[in-house]
């Protein structure tokens, strides 16, 4: 298995922030998975996990304990005509490519999600009215309170709008089984395109990010981007952190931003809202690494019960 020590998160990460980590590993099947899981936790140090870094924000601080990269889990595999088999660290718009290569439709969404499977599982991640539970039927985990390799189908899991009860603390996903409709090839491909272009009109896509910021608030019937953009909260600049001028939930890393640049401007983006709307904006990105008190609650206060296994107060 491939493992580095004292490694630097941040390159793992779409939003290029995170401190050095004791060591990070990049199990590349299922036996190695198990065995580092059995020697981690064995040593009762603190670990984390991360898929395509796309959804986190990692602390700046030296990061103690191993940080397990999933990128290793990459096989893909056809069953019969219509199912497809991934692994966790299969990025989305790789297998996106690969099923409409097959002439298989419904990953279409993934195009530009530049997360993996195991995160796409565990967010519901989705786009253009298209979700992960609309066609995922079944994955494997490794469950960590058992020790034990299972299969949930689709119905012993809870998804809502970017959220699972697939829990990381205690369930790795290891593959995803996604059923599939058959299409041409070429149409799979402009609607792949269509979003695509959608993308790039409405996201800044080419500056270091990790995606929405914040889920869309259930309160009130106004996606979290507008809010804030309502709030003038574009451009809003804390160190090297700064909101977007495209997209108002996009917080962007402008070269060498920390963990608490992004914690602070979360902080005063959530005061806003609270101010203007009576509303506490629940950040989407999750927390790993170490974190003052006072930047955990960003996480803590919105119920982000989640993760919090991944996150260490000081
Ligand atoms: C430019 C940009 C655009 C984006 N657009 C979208 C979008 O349109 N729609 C959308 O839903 N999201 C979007 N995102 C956010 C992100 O890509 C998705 O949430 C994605 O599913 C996260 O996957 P990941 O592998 O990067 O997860 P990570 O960020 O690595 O991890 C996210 C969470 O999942 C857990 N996790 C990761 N792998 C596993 C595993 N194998 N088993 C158990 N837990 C695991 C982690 O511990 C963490 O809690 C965007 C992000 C960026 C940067």
């Amino acid at each position: 298995m491939k493992i580095i020590e004292k490694s630097e998160v941040a390159s793992l990460t779409t939003m290029k922030i995170g401190g050095v980590a004791d060591r990070v590993c990049f199990p590349a099947s299922t036996e190695e998975l198990i065995c580092l899981m059995d020697s981690v936790r064995s040593g009762n140090e603190p670990w984390s996990l991360i898929g395509g870094g796309s959804n986190v924000l990692v602390s700046s601080h030296d990061i103690p304990g191993t940080v397990i990269c999933t990128t290793g889990l990459n096989w893909i595999e056809q069953i019969g005509r219509d199912l497809l088999f991934a692994g966790a660290g299969v990025r989305l718009p790789r297998l996106s490519a690969y099923a409409a290569k097959l002439g298989l439709s419904g990953m279409e969404f993934f195009e530009g999600i530049p997360g993996t499977v195991g995160g796409a599982v565990v967010m519901n991640a989705g786009a253009h009215g298209h979700s992960t539970s609309q066609i995922l039927e079944s994955v494997t985990i490794l469950n960590l309170k058992t020790g034990k390799i299972e299969v949930l189908t689709h119905k012993d899991i809870q998804f809502g709008y970017r959220m699972s009860s697939v829990n990381p603390s205690e369930q790795i996903v290891i593959c995803g089984r996604f059923r599939m409709l058959p299409d041409t090839e070429a149409s799979i491909k402009s609607r792949m395109k269509e979003n695509n272009l959608a993308r790039q009109r409405t996201q800044p896509i080419k500056d270091p990010s990790a995606g929405c910021t914040f889920s869309n608030p259930i309160e009130i019937n106004i996606p979290a981007g507008k809010l804030l953009d309502s709030i003038g909260a574009k451009n809003w600049r804390i160190g090297s952190a700064q909101v977007s001028s495209m997209h108002a939930n996009f917080i962007i890393n402008l070269g060498n931003a920390s963990s608490q640049d992004v914690c602070k401007l979360i902080t005063k983006m959530q005061e806003a809202a609270k101010e203007k709307y009576n509303i506490l904006l629940k950040p989407e990105i999750k927390p790993i690494g170490v974190f003052d008190k006072s930047e955990a609650i960003i996480w803590t206060n919105s119920d982000q019960t989640v993760t919090s296994s991944f996150i260490i107060t000081r």
